[in-house]
């Protein structure tokens, strides 16, 4: 048979346009189908523009810590509107890259969304539903979904109608007085940093009693304090039950009872697989609970010629995994030998402020797998905290396999977590053991010298 192409994939994100880029620079032909803006969630509305915010507001931090040190700042304003434009800007700039990035490998890039309507076919419907549009078959050998996802509320009273999401929250003008984050995952603690940050009164809402459930306790713990002592009003053990508004105000109603009056209420509760009205079920592929595109470990999904990498077969969400899955993927099916991904010991930060990072296991997954573990911790007041007056403490922890020694899990919270954690992940994917950690020269003075200094284990 005949076809328009080798490969199809649908989506330029992260794992799309890598994926498109490495197989036609080992020969493929190959089409992209983009319905919004190449670059995907992590370029357009998610690590880049939520990271450029978030260095924005943390300058408000850095003028506060700076009077200590003996600099006259006298009420520094914040202009929001001119920063969502430089932002803006940047991601024009980011936007042209990935065009051209998939331009210079050969590949074509087809505006419009994406239907399969068949193990080789797919449907592309370049309108808007309004007018008219053109709906175009192609075919290809191979069909890559790389869709990502998108984010999910939860239905109660008025949250569809007057919640917004991370994607409008990083275009929002003018800037809120008052805002309700609900949810305690990462992407909620981020926002709530940012918007508290320019001086937005900032509510976080979330179930359990701590945030970012699925993180170490410890790490939990301890972020819960230094938001709070930044000034986010935390609200824990709650749900929305409501949202209502009126004249521009939005009335939340909490499960407990508390009615907050804000003027934005943003709904940070999960990220869904973008798999619907895909004609998924058309080609026969097979999904799971959540709608997530089932694959094996060389991301084939039960249809042979239809594979999936990214966020949309939610294997773990983040942007350097959707890269790696697409450029093995392309390197599997046109380059020269298949080659697998592990998706064990995934380093990652959480950019509150302070920020988050850690790699391997949690404590309680630690114990849950091996055991018998030592825990070595470390709390302090970060050195440049002392003189600017600032309370906050930093927290470094490290879990070990009491029988082998290996680095299980390393957990860290204060400045340049996110930085520090990049390179203890190459230690701890390598198997690096306590004894290698404490045979590694501190690097004096830093907060990160602790991870090679702690020497006594946690008294249980
Ligand atoms: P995506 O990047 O989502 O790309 C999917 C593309 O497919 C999109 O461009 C979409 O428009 C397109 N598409 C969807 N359906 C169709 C269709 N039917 N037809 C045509 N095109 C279609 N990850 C990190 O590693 N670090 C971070 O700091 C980080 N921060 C984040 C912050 C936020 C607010 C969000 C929302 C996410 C963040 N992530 C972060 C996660 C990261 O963005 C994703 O893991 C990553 O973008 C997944 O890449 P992907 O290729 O699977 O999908």
């Amino acid at each position: 048979m005949v076809f328009d192409f080798d490969l199809i994939v649908i989506g330029a994100g992260s794992g799309g346009v890598r994926a498109a880029r490495i197989s036609a620079l080992h020969g493929a032909k190959v089409a992209v189908i983009e319905e919004d803006r190449p670059g995907g969630t992590c370029v357009i509305r998610g690590c880049v523009p939520k990271k450029l915010l978030m260095y924005a507001s943390a300058f408000a931090a850095e003028a506060e810590d700076a009077r200590g040190f003996g600099w006259d700042i006298d009420a520094p304003r914040h202009d929001w509107a001119k920063l969502i434009a430089a932002k803006d800007a940047e991601l024009d700039r980011l936007e042209g890259i990935y065009k051209s990035l998939l331009a210079n490998a050969g590949a074509e890039l087809i505006a419009g969304r994406a239907r399969l309507v068949g193990p080789n076919s797919v449907a592309v419907y370049n309108g808007d539903g309004k007018d008219g549009g053109v709906e175009r078959e192609f075919t290809a050998e191979r069909i890559l979904v790389a869709v990502g996802g998108k984010p999910q509320l939860i239905e109660v009273p008025g949250m569809v109608e007057h919640a917004i999401t991370s994607n409008e929250a990083l275009d929002i003008v003018p800037l809120p007085a008052e805002i309700v984050i609900y949810g305690g995952g990462y992407i909620a603690l981020e926002f709530a940093g940012i918007f508290n940050g320019v001086g937005v009164k900032t509510h976080l809402v979330y179930r359990s009693d701590l945030p970012l459930r699925g993180f170490d306790d410890d790490i939990r713990r301890e972020i819960a304090v230094a938001l709070a002592g930044r000034g986010i009003i935390l609200h824990s053990e709650a749900t929305v039950a409501s949202v209502t508004a009126d004249a521009g105000q939005k009335q939340i109603t909490l499960s407990n009872g508390t009615k907050i009056n804000a003027d934005q209420i943003m709904a940070a509760t999960g990220r869904a697989p973008n798999t619907k009205n895909l004609g998924l079920e058309t080609a026969g592929v097979a999904m799971g609970r959540k709608g997530e595109i089932i694959v094996d470990e060389t991301s084939k999904t039960s249809v042979p010629s239809i594979y999936a990498v990214g966020d949309v077969t939610d294997r773990a969400n983040l942007t350097p995994v959707a890269i790696a899955e697409g450029h093995a993927f392309a390197d599997s099916i046109y380059g020269e030998a298949e080659r697998h991904i592990s998706h064990d010991n995934i380093a990652s930060a959480v950019f509150s402020q302070p920020p988050i990072a850690s790699v391997g296991l949690s404590e309680a997954d630690a114990t849950a797998t091996y055991g018998k573990i030592k825990v070595f911790e470390s709390r302090f007041r970060a050195m440049k905290n002392t003189i600017s007056g600032r309370q906050e403490k930093s927290y470094l922890k490290l879990i070990v396999d009491a029988a082998s020694d290996r680095v299980l899990g390393v957990h860290m919270l204060g400045p340049d977590s996110g930085e520090i954690m990049q390179g203890i992940g190459i230690a701890v994917q390598m198997g690096a053991t306590k004894a290698d950690f404490d045979a590694t020269m501190a690097i004096h003075p830093t907060a990160a010298e602790e991870f090679v200094t702690m020497r006594t284990p946690r008294a249980d």
